[in-house]
């Protein structure tokens, strides 16, 4: 189902007018990587909004490699994500990790997240796939190419067509960067499937310093959009902090891009 062979023409999501693939101009999703406090999302909210963003982002329930890191604010940070983007008059995107929460998530979110580290969660694609959300699937940490299709075809073959590819680095030897972003998986995507397809740069790069040129680098092989993090104060966020742009840096970001990306 996600093949151009079945396909032959571009996918074009349409989430409340906000119209993703198929040739539309880039899109950007940006927002932190946790949800934290309602001042946290209303500031960035507040800024990304006047920056032209309609996809705010930002994690609820949280895929931390440590059980005692951060684990998100769950229901909690659900409802002021919901609430918040919809006072911008944005879309609001979070993470579900578990078949369980499908149903609320789907209830406070306009997008559902599956996380590099659930792409091989088969039941939880199954279920994703029998909302009615559109859902943004990240590339597994170490999935092949076909892997990440057939992922995908798991949410399509429930009846859920509107499914965003996202590669988001894969894991290598390579140490400088977190993760080692694959173009030529965004590229093979969209020659062999019909879907969007977009490129989370900060946790391909994990480092704040090269999110340009690999933002650069994914809109010149096709992808439909970026998927970037943008804290209010990076330093003192609970996750991720090495990555994420404070509002500054977002600015130096999409000035760079702005040619490409068709945003103010
Ligand atoms: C995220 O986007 O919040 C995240 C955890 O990313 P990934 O699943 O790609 O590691
Ligand atoms: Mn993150």
């Amino acid at each position: 189902l996600v093949s151009r062979k079945v396909k032959s023409d571009d996918t074009v999501l349409d989430i409340d007018g906000v119209k993703i693939g198929g040739g539309q101009p880039p899109i950007i999703v940006a927002g932190p990587c946790s949800i934290e406090s309602e001042e946290q999302m209303e500031q960035t909210a507040a800024f990304l909004a006047g920056k032209g963003i309609k996809i705010l982002r930002g994690g609820a329930y949280k895929p931390r490699t440590s059980p005692y890191g951060f684990q998100g604010m769950g229901v909690d940070g659900l409802i002021i994500g919901n609430r918040v983007a919809k006072e911008h008059g944005m879309l609001f995107i979070t993470e579900v990790m578990d078949t369980r929460d499908v149903e609320i998530v789907a209830e406070y979110a306009d997008l559902l997240q599956v996380g590099a580290r659930n792409m091989h969660n088969f039941a939880l694609l199954r279920e994703v796939g029998r909302a009615r959300r559109p859902v943004l699937l990240k590339r597994g940490l170490s999935a092949t190419i076909e892997e990440w299709l057939y992922a995908a075809e798991y949410i399509l073959s429930e009846g859920n067509s509107e499914v965003i590819l996202c590669e988001r680095g894969i894991r290598t030897f390579e140490k400088w960067t977190r993760n080692t972003l694959d173009l030529s998986a965004v590229a093979l995507a969209k020659q062999e499937t019909h879907l969007p397809v977009i490129v989370d740069v900060t946790h391909a790069a994990g480092r704040r310093d090269l999110l340009i040129p690999l933002a650069k680098a994914a809109l010149a092989v096709g992808a439909d959009g970026i998927h970037v993090e943008v804290h209010p104060s990076p330093a003192t966020a609970l996750s991720d902090n090495e990555q994420q742009l404070d509002f500054a840096g977002y600015e130096q970001f999409a000035s760079a891009l702005s040619g490409m990306l068709k945003v103010p």
